[in-house]
């Protein structure tokens, strides 16, 4: 059992009141709010320990350079990785699979080979591999999905040819809450010889993940949809690929000798990691894993689902309701529509009532046009949100429809 009234105190944001009204943070898919912990640490580390990493002999350089490393190997403690040489800071999810992308076709597609997505996937899992696409020729294929959300597995396995190269899906979709059979989709794609990506940009916060345990090739996320800072966040990738994919940009760190004839590259994870990395970002990530840690994850999923059956439960009692994603499997996500209310006018509606919801295409336009509509009202929970909120939420929705 949680003690939510407890873990409230450690989020400052959620006592504040907007409109004069008690904020309700219904928006934790976009990004969580932080604990009072994560920003001490960034506090603590720019008065502390903040010196350009890595090339320093002085002392404020060599505490930062082992914050910094340290940060590495909890995030490769908290995602199970066999080395921290496996595990690459990035900006957040759309740098690293916008790395993968291009590292990975350089090295190992030419025109005509192919990549496996879903159709519904975050515009940052789709972009990037129209940008190969268009530079190198090479083609997407895409997963369809059942009425539930859920993939069609055996759709899945009819798209391999001999010419597929990579998959690449989310583990968890931001808009249908579906989570997806990692292992099956793992498996089915290495007895064709491809590596798979995971996108667990919204997988990582609600649930445990095992990079050895999935036997996953490349997987990616963002520090502050897990309660870190903006800014930050992994490409996990097993040593032997990452070992073998071209850098991705150059400049400093990532080199190991420089002359105008010849540059070679450092060793991992240095080789993917050019310029001054955000060394105080990564000390705040590395917080807020030890913060989820210190809860659990598994009684982190429990609650939020109790969470998610509550409010699912409630909505589906309106009439003229209509939820997206009823996955069996499914994490703390709702889309929904009511009659022919616009979700634009709901989503505002219930920020006058001080309920932050997200509203509009959730970067999932191909998910959109496959649901035949233009946008959902969503809602999404994190383990700070309580039964009592999601019942103002749902007075709110109902007030909304009296109005229409
Ligand atoms: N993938 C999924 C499934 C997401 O939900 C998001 C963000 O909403 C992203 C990728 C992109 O994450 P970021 O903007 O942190 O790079």
């Amino acid at each position: 059992m949680l003690d939510i009234q407890f873990i409230r105190n450690d989020f400052p944001i959620l006592s504040k009141e907007v409109y004069g009204k008690p904020l309700i943070y219904f928006d934790n898919a976009a990004t969580t709010q932080k604990p009072r912990s994560v920003v001490e640490r960034i506090e603590k580390a720019y008065y502390n320990v903040n010196a350009n990493i890595h090339r320093g002999v002085h002392f404020l350089s060599q505490a930062a350079t082992e914050a910094h490393e340290n940060a590495r190997k909890r995030v490769q403690r908290f995602i199970n990785a066999a080395s921290p040489n496996e595990v690459i800071f990035t900006r957040g999810t759309t740098e690293a699979i916008n790395l993968v992308a291009s590292s990975f076709t350089d090295a190992f597609m030419e025109e005509g080979d192919e990549v496996i997505l879903s159709v519904m996937e975050h515009h940052s899992n789709i972009v990037p591999w129209q940008l190969q696409a268009a530079r190198k020729g090479i083609t997407i294929k895409v997963i369809p999905i059942n009425a539930k959300g859920e993939l069609y597995l055996d759709s899945y396995r009819e798209l391999f040819t001999e010419r597929t190269r990579l998959v690449s899906v989310s583990h968890m979709s931001n808009v249908l809450g579906t989570i997806n059979p990692a292992e099956e989709i793992i498996k089915e794609a290495h007895a064709h010889n491809a590596p798979v990506l995971l996108d667990g940009a919204q997988a990582v916060p609600h649930m445990q993940v095992d990079m050895q345990g999935l036997d996953v090739d490349f997987y990616v996320f963002s520090a502050h949809k897990i309660y870190g800072p903006t800014g930050m966040g992994i490409l996990y990738g097993k040593e032997d690929w990452l070992d073998k994919l071209p850098p991705y940009q150059g400049g400093g760190e990532m080199i190991a000798t420089v002359s105008f004839e010849k540059t070679t590259f450092n060793e991992l994870p240095f080789k993917f990691e050019a310029g001054t990395p955000d060394y105080i970002g990564s000390t705040g990530f590395a917080e807020a894993l030890e913060y989820v840690d210190r809860i659990g994850i598994d009684a982190i999923a429990a609650y939020e689902h109790e969470l998610l059956e509550y409010a699912t439960r409630q909505l589906k009692q309106m009439e003229g309701m209509r939820i997206f994603g009823e996955a069996a499997h499914k994490g703390a996500v709702i889309s929904f529509l009511l009659k022919d209310t616009h979700h634009y006018d709901m989503g505002m509606l219930l920020d006058r009532l001080g309920i932050a919801v997200r509203t509009g295409h959730h970067c999932a336009q191909p998910l959109m046009k496959e649901l035949g509509i233009e946008g959902t009202v969503r809602a999404s929970f994190s383990f700070y949100n309580t039964k009592e909120e999601i019942d103002q939420f749902i007075a709110g929705v109902e007030r909304v429809a009296g109005m229409f």
